[in-house]
């Protein structure tokens, strides 16, 4: 499976995922308070369930990835523990049940357990990629509905070496990384722009250049 390929599959999950959400909100019954309790005690569950979905898959595209590489390495799918920040965005997703308003529920439900579902990918790579010796950098692939700056982070095909434990993500955007082999054919390293972009804080001056930057590539 090539990269892209990978993310076509992450991206089917994806859609899943959301429609699973929300149809587990469609189904709950009662006041809003068992409405609620009925999301929490169910959707941590499922968003689990897809988050081994992704991190299975994440670790098969790096294993493939690492074709013909000197040196052994066996990749393993991470899913790291969100237990505490899932329940509390089950919690935020429930609240306009208050209110009767199911769609807006679903929705919110349904942003969640993608942007949750995704992450377990990307840390599977990285993850991996930190441990494994030939692992150079990785790529950003974003796709035709990604922002701007995604879009300008993923330019070339930019191998990021740099500081590669921390990934920038947007909801919408559903950015993945996939890994860079040493020895094997690929893209320049990130420019400083690049760089710069992908950290976690930037100065406001910064900022205004990232964004002007950014803007074009929209
Ligand atoms: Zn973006």
């Amino acid at each position: 499976m090539t990269a892209l390929e990978s993310k076509q599959a992450l991206t089917l999950l994806g859609d899943d995922a959301e429609d699973t959400a929300r149809w587990m909100v469609g189904r709950t019954s009662g006041a809003f308070e068992s409405r609620r309790l009925q999301l929490l005690d169910t959707v941590p569950g499922v968003i689990d369930y897809y988050s081994e979905g992704t991190a299975a898959l994440a670790a098969d595209a790096y294993m493939d990835a690492r074709a013909g590489v000197a040196g052994s390495y066996a990749a393993a799918p991470i899913v790291l523990d969100r237990t505490v920040k899932i329940r509390r965005g089950v919690a935020w997703a429930s609240e306009p049940l208050v209110a009767g308003e199911l769609d807006l529920t679903a929705a919110r439900m349904a942003k969640l357990a993608r942007t949750e579902m995704t992450r377990p990918y990307r840390d599977t790579t990285l993850r991996n990629g930190a441990a494994d010796g030939m692992f150079v950098g990785y790529r950003r692939i974003a796709r035709g509905e990604s922002c701007g700056f995604c879009k300008a982070l993923a330019d070339r095909g930019a191998v990021f070496k740099q500081g590669t434990a921390y990934f920038a993500a947007h909801d919408n955007c559903q950015c993945t990384a996939a890994a860079a082999f040493v020895g094997q054919p690929q893209g320049p390293e990130a420019s400083v722009m690049q760089y710069t972009a992908s950290k976690r804080r930037r100065t406001p001056a910064e900022k205004a250049r990232i964004n002007a930057w950014a803007a074009s590539y929209a």
